[in-house]
């Protein structure tokens, strides 16, 4: 076994569903191991929460100790205080015995640890720091994992072992990549050919003419070799330990000593999760995002990739609210959920300009209101779509007036910067990354003004950061009952179509390897062939600028602050939209050079 001491598996990940044995295979048994019955030494678990903690002490580890006979100290030393207590070394968060403490807590206390060396961490429902814990504090206690693992060199053991969550955020899946990749594998009992079982593979037919209820006596796994039906009830002869393999698929690229498994409940023994249920599961859910990623997380112990998913444009829809492009949502009159300032992001392309109007509210609320095309060569500045936009700035009867202006200066860049010199809210950007924890910086450019006769600022913006915050945003929905919308909600207007969903989601999270060692270096954001993006990359400049738009107001108001301070920042928002509040056109623009999103499929495409 990989836990056993003489083992030189440093690093051991177990990224798997609910009950499909990664806890009570691995970390239980680990445990057990490193008491008195293998070589004791300090071992520390660690989970998302005291709960989860505690229920993992009392009901897996008490009765694992009582059954193998482990002998628990019934005096300790307290390992933080150094004083003899007289407790039980039963205590609930804390096992000793001869050689071994073993302490059990969450990953909000990991701090506390500062005192004490362990040869063996073992970290249990890492995900759930995703949505326990803030991010920024996820690399701090991995790091002092590291440290507390350290005086053990190569002879210490971490295990990490979670069910995935989505995909480009997953702790688990990151960690698994690292590793060595190993996936079930199972002889067919019909042609003997081994093989992983894969939830594609898996065919069924409908018992019902709406098809909504799978017919249990089809379901069969197809063997890959030879199409051989194999049925849920041939695991008796195929799923037993010695015919299964762990087969790894990444031996060149994996971190030194790390052995990382992926478990399924395809490989679920008899009497637990069968390939029938498994089918029925995900007819029930194939068409409901939320519970899909449940079936693929919890059920198939896979991360879940909701940008791939191509149901996603769809199934943006229900972001659609009762307004019009161009107009501001109606809402009581003090309703919170209102936009109290508007940003816009602007993309040259080379015969237009395409611009997202961007209204924002308190809670990271956010309403699209109004998606623009401005025709006409974009060469040179004083024509065409220049003059075009100058005319839709000042007199295209927005709906909101935009605070800050941001326009993507990586193409046609005099033009851009002559356009912004000397304005008061419109600045030149470029995406840009490797800003370290800066979302975004700017750069002063000699020759060109900003509105008090500063030199302009030309910004740089980390579009990884914001693409990744705008995808985690899509996915919000209502909660069902009460109609209440979460932090960070996204908006859109009624008449925006399919193609504009598309083009918002015109980009994927995929893993980058380094190109000389091969291995998993980080995520990165790619283009999905043939998919135009302008809309994405209009949404990304449009959240940069209400980022710069509140730093600047923060500084600016002599108190002080070095950066931003959201609370206040709203609060002044709100104050400025009492004071002035949006005086929304009547009717909206019509005019030939300018086209609002509901008219473009229509009108523009077709000349482009
Ligand atoms: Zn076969």
């Amino acid at each position: 076994m990989q836990c056993s001491a003489e083992s030189e598996t440093e690093r051991i990940t177990l990224m798997g569903g609910a009950q499909s044995g990664k806890t009570s295979g691995v970390l239980e048994n680990g445990l057990l191991y490193w008491t008195d019955l293998g070589e004791p030494c300090n071992v520390l678990y660690l989970s998302a929460t005291l709960n989860l903690v505690q229920q993992f002490v009392q009901v897996r580890m008490d009765n694992l100790y009582r059954q193998a006979g482990v002998r628990l100290h019934r005096e300790l030393v307290d390992y933080e205080t150094q004083q003899i207590t007289k407790t039980t070394g039963d205590q609930l968060l804390k096992k000793t015995g001869a050689g071994f403490v073993h302490i059990f807590k969450s990953y909000g206390s990991v701090k506390e640890l500062r005192t004490l060396d362990f040869r063996v961490v073992l970290l249990d429902e890492v995900d759930e720091m995703l949505t326990n814990q803030s991010y920024s504090k996820q690399g701090s206690i991995m790091k002092i994992i590291e440290e507390r693992t350290h005086t053990y060199a190569n002879r210490k053991k971490i295990v990490i072992a979670s069910t995935p969550l989505l995909k480009r955020t997953s702790i688990v899946y990151k960690a698994f990549l690292e590793g060595d990749q190993r996936y079930c594998h199972i002889e067919c009992p019909y042609c003997n050919k081994m093989q992983k079982l894969e939830f594609k593979n898996l065919k069924w037919k409908f018992a019902n003419a709406e098809q909504t209820k799978v017919d249990m006596l089809s379901v069969y796994m197809e063997c890959i070799h030879n199409k051989c039906k194999i049925k849920n009830n041939d695991k008796t002869s195929f799923l037993t330990l010695e015919k299964i393999k762990w087969i790894p698929e990444n031996t060149e690229h994996a971190q030194l000593n790390h052995r990382s498994y992926q478990f399924s409940q395809l490989y679920s023994p008899i009497g637990m999760t069968s390939w029938e249920g498994l089918a029925q599961k995900f007819v029930d859910c194939k068409n409901d995002a939320d519970n899909l990623q449940t079936f693929y997380n919890t059920n198939l112990g896979l991360p879940y990739d909701d940008v791939i998913d191509n149901q996603r444009p769809e199934l943006l829809h229900v972001l659609q609210e009762r307004y019009k492009a161009g107009t501001l949502p109606e809402v009581p009159r003090d309703s919170d959920m209102k936009p109290l300032v508007a940003t816009m992001g602007v993309d040259v392309q080379g015969n237009r300009l395409e611009c997202e109007l961007v209204g924002w509210g308190k809670n990271e609320l956010s309403w699209s209101l109004g998606y623009y095309v401005i025709a006409g060569d974009t060469s040179a500045y004083g024509s065409g779509a220049w003059e075009n936009f100058s005319t839709f700035l000042r007199e295209g009867n927005l709906p909101m007036g935009p605070s800050l202006v941001l326009i993507d200066a990586g193409f046609n860049t005099p033009a851009v910067n002559q356009f912004c010199n000397g304005t008061k809210r419109v600045r030149p950007c470029k995406g840009g990354s490797a800003l370290r924890s800066d979302r975004f910086r700017h750069t002063l450019l000699t020759g060109f003004a900003g509105y008090h006769g500063n030199a302009l600022e030309h910004y740089i913006v980390d579009g990884n950061i914001y693409k990744t915050n705008l995808y985690n945003n899509l996915l919000l929905r209502k909660r069902e009952k009460t109609k209440e919308v979460p932090r960070g909600y996204c908006m859109f207007p009624q008449d925006y179509t399919k193609e504009y969903f598309k083009m918002l989601q015109a980009e994927e999270q995929v893993a980058e390897h380094n190109s000389r060692t091969g291995k998993f270096y980080r995520f990165i954001f790619k283009s999905r062939h043939g998919t135009r993006s302008e809309a994405l990359d209009c949404r990304v400049y449009a959240m940069c600028a209400l980022d710069i738009f509140a730093n600047k107001l923060c500084k600016s108001m002599n108190l002080g602050l070095k950066s931003t301070d959201w609370d206040i920042f709203w609060k002044a928002a709100e104050l400025q939209y009492a004071k002035h509040p949006p005086n929304p056109p009547k009717s909206t623009i019509n005019n030939d050079s300018i086209v609002q999103w509901r008219t473009l499929t229509d009108k523009y495409t077709k000349r482009l």
